[in-house]
């Protein structure tokens, strides 16, 4: 009798695991090679193409850690008060005219520069003023409040390496080392599709049968996160000549050609197809749930040609797969470090059951359990579909490929939108 099931992955055939995935793309896939200098303000997200050489120390000078008073350690007393005459004054900004002297002490205040001969500042708040003199009490060690010239950045260290994704601190950094522009990667063109005869454009009538598009706008959005310059090119019939003439098309100015839909095994499903007729397709089924069907390959196009994916439709098989394909794919395109996901441990609050073999993504949101640890609760909806099981979660439970029966109050990794996204 025949097994009938209702298990979309049980087609037979290889299924890619992950790290084969992922192996693939470091190995097979060169970084676009053209850098643009860009300014400071236009930095943030951007791959550096060399690495960040400080011209500075930072701090340049040596300054003070607080408000209060520098003084000289060697004029403080071991077991009594010492009473110090105020000499100056330095704020923030203004140079020290004046050596500091034996027994003086200058008031002085956060980030103004230490006068010479002090190295070490009181607190206001530890301190009395009597007149023209501090008090300042014992037991306060030697350059205590004090920042030293080159403690955070010396001069000449390589501060960001070749293959930094800008973040707004790495930015600030170059800054105060007194950079004005960086050298980057120019950036991953992207050409994005959906397919389908089924889908339409969200403003357009929508025929009975027909869903508006929401993976373009996933989709485009995602990119954008991920620094890449995204042409919007529309929705594609689910026709074998049309698909293969779009993609090939695409190839030609872009760097990745990603579409969705239309990847699976049904008779609409011509996206295979498309790329075998004009190009090369690497795989087309990772061991992902969900995702499982999801095409790798490369196009001809200009130079070394465009790099091809072709998501599943389904919205969330669509975001589970960027995150774990296209995310690397691109990082690499873009001529960035890699990046691996970390995912945090959290407790499962439910128990689970997959098949070995494959890797399994649970849309789950976190809660504090009554114990104060975090806990992963799952979204009562699973299909593959539902794009609220997105909105309403925080992120997905990670559940390894030789993993079968997972239990309530098992430790799991944790990802979340933003790190997935970011
Ligand atoms: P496919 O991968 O083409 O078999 O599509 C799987 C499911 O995802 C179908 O129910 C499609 O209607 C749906 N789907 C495909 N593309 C999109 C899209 N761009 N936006 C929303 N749903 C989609
Ligand atoms: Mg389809």
């Amino acid at each position: 009798m025949a097994q009938l099931t209702d298990d979309c992955f049980a087609f037979s055939g290889p299924l890619l695991p992950v790290a084969d995935m992922e192996r693939m793309i470091a190995e097979r896939v060169t970084p676009v090679a053209e850098t643009e200098e860009v300014a400071l303000a236009a930095a943030r997200g951007r791959v550096l193409a060399r690495a960040v050489i400080a011209p500075l120390d930072l701090p340049p000078f040596d300054n003070s850690a607080v408000d209060g008073y520098a003084v000289r350690h060697a004029d403080l007393a071991a077991e009594t008060e010492t009473k110090l005459a105020i000499t100056g004054r330095l704020t923030a900004g203004s140079a020290p005219t004046a050596p500091i002297a034996p027994g003086q002490a200058i008031r002085i205040f956060t980030g103004a520069p230490m006068p010479s001969g002090a190295d070490t500042v009181f607190m206001q708040e530890d301190t009395r003023v009597e007149g023209d003199a501090v008090i300042v009490p014992t037991g306060l060690k030697p350059g205590a409040n004090r920042r030293l010239a080159g403690e955070d950045v010396r001069k000449d260290a390589t501060v960001l390496p070749e293959g930094r994704r800008l973040a707004a601190q790495d930015v600030a950094l170059a800054a105060a080392v007194g950079l004005t522009r960086l050298t980057v990667r120019r950036r991953v063109r992207v050409a994005l599709f959906s397919t389908g005869d089924e889908i339409v454009e969200p403003g357009t009538p929508r025929p009975d049968a027909a869903l508006y598009d929401a993976n373009r706008y996933l989709l485009s959005g995602m990119l954008e996160r991920l620094g890449a310059q995204t042409s919007d090119l529309g929705i594609i019939k689910d026709d074998p000549a049309a698909l293969a003439a779009a993609i090939a098309a695409a190839a030609q100015g872009h760097d990745l050609v990603l579409t969705s839909g239309g990847v699976s095994t049904g008779e609409a499903d011509h996206v295979r197809d498309a790329v075998e007729a004009i190009g090369k397709l690497w795989f087309w089924r990772v061991a992902i749930k969900p995702g499982r069907p999801v095409a790798m390959g490369v196009i001809p196009g200009s130079g070394s040609g465009a790099a091809f994916v072709g998501l599943p439709g389904n919205p969330v098989a669509a975001f589970v797969t960027f995150a774990r394909v296209v995310r690397p794919l691109l990082l690499r395109l873009g001529g960035a470090q890699a990046e691996p996901l970390t995912a945090l441990p959290v407790r499962l609050a439910f128990d689970y059951r997959k098949k070995s073999g494959r890797r399994e993504y649970v849309r789950v949101a976190l809660r504090r359990a009554a114990d104060g640890a975090i806990e992963a609760v799952r979204h009562p909806q699973e299909g593959a579909g539902v794009i609220t099981s997105l909105t309403e979660t925080d992120g997905l439970a990670e559940l390894h490929e030789d993993s079968t029966a997972i239990k309530q109050g098992a430790t799991v990794g944790f990802l979340s939108y933003a790190t997935l996204m970011g």
